[in-house]
């Protein structure tokens, strides 16, 4: 047999060997729909379009259901430390779905999709930003979690948006419980406020983007916005895959 004959038996080899990796791989952890349970992907086309948008009219800046595209009746009484806040989906449904399984099951491979998704939010809304930062959870949930979804959606959207990532310009200063679903805006602004501190030099002069999975009442966002406006932060915008309307 030629050498060339011999390459070629190789890298067939090789292919078969590869695709069989694979096969075993799908096998073992077969992609499945996290909406529908279908098999093949995490996501699948028909669950992708039943996420629910979340459309305007909303408030300029914080993003909450507003009869117009102008600041809502609380941002213009006390403006939120934020420019501003957009979340791609409302929390309900596939949204919720999606944003459960990657906090809960681990699901990291689910981050690039949801990002993607993310992204197209970033660009149709033309935010202004030259660096993504996600929130930072606190030691002690980080250690018994194993991992930041936050920081996995913010590492996806930096390389889908073509910026770079700083996941550690952010700080936990101390363990805040996490926020009750009873607690009211007021409550939840007092549990977070001075609870992020900027590490120097991450993010200096840069403007923002401060990626979260899910928000609520913007309380945790305002308050990482208020840290890093006080660091001297030219303009911080927050992106957070899903709202809860
Ligand atoms: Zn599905
Ligand atoms: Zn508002």
């Amino acid at each position: 047999m030629t050498i060339r004959g011999k390459e070629a038996r190789k890298l067939a080899g090789v292919l078969v060997a590869r695709r069989l990796g694979q096969r075993i791989l799908d096998l073992v952890f077969p992609a499945r729909c996290v909406g529908c349970g279908a098999s093949g992907a995490f996501l699948c086309p028909a669950c992708r379009l039943a996420l629910p948008p979340a459309a305007p009219p909303r408030c300029a800046r914080c993003w909450r259901p507003w009869r117009d595209s102008g600041p809502c009746a609380e941002c213009r009484l006390s403006p939120p430390p934020f420019d501003g806040l957009r979340a791609a989906f409302v929390y309900r449904g596939v949204a919720q779905e999606l944003v459960r399984a990657l906090k809960y099951r681990g699901t990291t491979a689910l981050a690039p999709a949801m990002a993607s998704l993310m992204a197209e939010t970033a660009r149709q809304e033309r935010l202004p930003v030259d660096v993504v930062v996600p929130v930072p959870l606190s030691g002690l949930r980080r250690r018994t979690r194993g991992y930041n979804q936050a920081e996995a959606l913010a590492g996806a959207l930096g390389g889908e948006l073509g910026l770079p990532v700083r996941p550690r310009a952010l700080q936990r200063r101390r363990h805040t419980p996490p926020q009750a679903r009873s607690a009211d805006a007021d409550e939840r602004r007092r549990n977070v406020a001075g609870a992020f501190r900027v590490r120097d030099g991450e993010v200096a002069g840069l403007r923002v983007l401060l990626v979260d999975d899910v928000t609520t009442t913007g309380a945790t966002l305002a308050a990482c916005a208020q840290a890093l406006k006080e660091a001297g932060v030219p303009s911080v915008w927050g992106l957070a895959f899903a709202r809860e309307d």
